[in-house]
């Protein structure tokens, strides 16, 4: 009688692998669609705050103004474009 042996299923480790399941389960979830920056079609989104960076000049600061409407942007143009991830 080995309870508990090495062979045992182990609850919860099969659960950390990243799922693409539609339904929305885990924040980290992508959606397919279509980006709302480029406008690109079937591809991954995940949605973002738009983030507007001023940059510094000489008579002005540097500013970043991040827009509270959610959008959902496709990996390059959240790789290219400055924002904020929602949720
Ligand atoms: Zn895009």
């Amino acid at each position: 009688m080995a309870a508990g042996g090495t062979h045992s299923v182990r609850p919860g480790t099969g659960r950390l692998q990243p799922r693409r399941v539609p339904a929305g389960r885990s924040l980290q979830v992508m959606e397919t669609g279509i980006c709302e920056s480029c406008g690109s079609t079937d591809v991954e989104v995940a949605p973002v705050h738009r983030a507007y960076v001023t940059p510094e000049a000489w008579d002005t600061e540097g500013k970043v103004e991040v827009l509270t409407e959610v959008e959902r942007w496709c990996y390059p143009c959240r790789t290219h474009y400055p924002h904020e991830e929602a949720g």
